[in-house]
């Protein structure tokens, strides 16, 4: 666990979310700022600072976070298409710096992306 970080104190219990997926690897939560109908965040219980800081020891958990945020996705209707995104770095709109999949969807996405 990492201090400062708000989502390690939402693993922690320490600040609260809406929780729709929790194992030792993994937990999954509603982002509290939704940019789609649907937006949930799957992130790993251990803190790892972005895409960037996964290892080779990481390739479980980095497919479990990507075939449970699809399992969310099915889940919650979004059978006509979802986005899986994640942001790595200040220039590419990483603002929480421990891992996270955003699954978006419930609505037409553009591409490119902003
Ligand atoms: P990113 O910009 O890729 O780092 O995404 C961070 C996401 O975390 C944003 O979509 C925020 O809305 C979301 N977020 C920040 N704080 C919370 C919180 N306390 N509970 C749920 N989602 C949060
Ligand atoms: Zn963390």
């Amino acid at each position: 666990m990492s201090q400062d970080c708000i989502f390690c104190k939402i693993i922690a219990g320490d600040i609260p979310a809406t929780l729709l997926y929790q194992d030792d690897d993994i937990i999954a939560f509603n982002d509290i700022s939704p940019q789609a109908p649907t937006h949930i965040l799957v992130i790993p219980q251990k803190h790892i600072t972005g895409p960037a800081a996964l290892t080779e020891a990481d390739q479980a958990l980095m497919g479990k976070l990507v075939e449970k945020g699809t399992e969310l996705a099915a889940e919650v209707g979004l059978d006509d298409g979802y986005r899986l995104v994640m942001n790595n770095g200040e220039k590419a709109g990483q603002t929480v710096f421990h891992l996270h999949l955003h699954v978006l969807g419930g609505r037409v996405m553009t591409w490119p992306p902003g």
